[in-house]
């Protein structure tokens, strides 16, 4: 497609991707902006990251550029390095290796990750879907298009580079990252794909827990994890990505929730979303009796994010943070006055603690007068005068510390 064609103009495109882009022309090699960017800048969209594929190798890329440093272990990848953090990808263009090209120790991703060097067109045909596999040509300033990704575009219609069947089996996180691109974008998932995906969602649950966890939080940081959970379920793979877990209607409410929170700019933190994807389940198993303990509670939040945790290997802070968000809750739920209250509103967590029940009592606002009581409580500043004294035996400690600090 020539530039008159469509509609990317050089404005829209970051600086430093540009000075990539022209640096390589300029020495005679090929350089094209590549993935998600083009595919974003044609739908009038702000990319998230201007990748760039070129024929330079590595080598060469470094050679011309002072800022570059070579990245990957199996597949070298040049980051270039710019003022204020900024970073360009540079990737040589690369082809799927055939089958007696592959070593011994084969990898699950072998075919996405371990690749060698091709042609352009190659480089696009070893892409996902084909709305993402369009490159923008800096010498000329088109669109060149390998696989119909631009009718695609234009049909707002999420299809798969070649067989979805054979290339779900290369990579069962494809599956996921359609329903991702679909959620996203609001692209129609072609039949083949739902097809395939229901004849190979059993893959997914074996793909590596480390991708699936990153793509996961994608989905959070891209504001489509609730609609994606939905077609996720719709599509029978809810179940392969959260063995250890279960939803319910409100768990769906909860992380749509989650994604207008995100969308207005603020950050998600992993430990929020786990607390989120286990809350309805936590206030089923944990009885709201105001004299149950809050051990009791922990105890829950623990048998529920446990299993979880190990099958993503997510670290123990992280999963600890996430119980004292359902702890906390459990904590409101109860209502004030009882022990550990002045702590608990001292407290530095407690900030978040109530930002997530407030996102709760939007689905249950038979809860809003429990939260405002709590909020007067945070507000007035009740939680340095509140009468619950310290216990006799903290305050006798105290001067005694000092005193052993000063004699020390
Ligand atoms: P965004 O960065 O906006 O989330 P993106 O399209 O750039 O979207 P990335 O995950 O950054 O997505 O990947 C960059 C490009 O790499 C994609 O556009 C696609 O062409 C290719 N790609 C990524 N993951 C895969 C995969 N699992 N299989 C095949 N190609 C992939
Ligand atoms: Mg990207």
């Amino acid at each position: 497609m020539a530039r008159s064609e469509h509609g990317i103009s050089r404005k829209q495109i970051d600086e430093s991707a540009l000075k990539v882009l022209y640096r390589l022309s300029r020495h005679g090699y090929q350089a094209y902006l590549v993935g998600g960017s083009v595919r974003d800048l044609l739908l009038g969209r702000t990319p998230k990251d201007f990748d760039v594929g070129t024929d330079a190798t590595p080598e060469q890329v470094k050679a011309l550029f002072r800022n570059c440093f070579l990245v990957g272990r199996r597949f070298r990848l040049a980051h270039i390095r710019f003022r204020g953090n900024q970073l360009v990808e540079v990737a040589t263009f690369r082809r799927n290796p055939a089958i007696e090209e592959l070593p011994e120790d084969n990898d699950e991703h072998f075919h996405f990750v371990q690749n060698v060097f091709g042609s352009p067109r190659e480089d696009a045909f070893r892409r996902d879907f084909t709305i993402n596999a369009l490159f923008y040509n800096i010498a000329d300033f088109s669109v060149i298009d390998h696989v119909g990704g631009l009718q695609d575009l234009a049909d707002r219609r999420l299809r798969m580079i070649g067989d979805p069947l054979i290339r779900f089996e290369e990579d069962p996180v494809r599956m996921l990252r359609a329903l991702e691109f679909s959620a996203r974008l609001d692209f129609a998932i072609d039949a083949e794909i739902i097809t395939a995906i229901d004849q190979r969602r059993q893959l997914l649950s074996g793909a590596s827990s480390a991708r699936l966890r990153e793509e996961i939080m994608e989905l959070f940081r891209h504001q489509v994890a609730g609609q994606v959970c939905e077609l996720a379920e719709r599509y029978g793979l809810l179940d392969q990505l959260f063995p250890d877990l279960s939803f319910t209607p409100q768990t769906f409410e909860l992380l749509k929730l989650l994604d207008k929170r995100t969308a207005s700019g603020k950050k998600i933190r992993e430990s929020l979303v786990l607390a989120a994807l286990v809350l309805p389940s936590f206030l089923l198993q944990c009885p709201l009796d105001r004299d149950q303990h809050i051990n009791d509670a922990l105890a829950v939040a623990d048998r529920l994010l446990r299993p979880h945790c190990r099958t993503y290997s997510i670290a123990q802070g992280i999963r600890c943070e996430a119980r004292d968000l359902l702890v906390g809750c459990f904590r409101m739920l109860r209502g004030r006055g009882l022990k550990g209250e002045t702590r608990f509103l001292r407290h530095p967590f407690t900030a978040q603690v109530v930002e997530f029940f407030t996102l709760w009592c939007q689905i249950d606002p038979s809860l809003n007068d429990v939260l405002a009581r709590w909020q007067e409580a945070l507000e007035t500043g009740a939680a340095a005068h509140t009468g619950e004294r310290r216990s006799p035996r903290r305050r006798r400690r105290r001067p005694r510390r000092k005193a052993a600090m000063q004699k020390a």
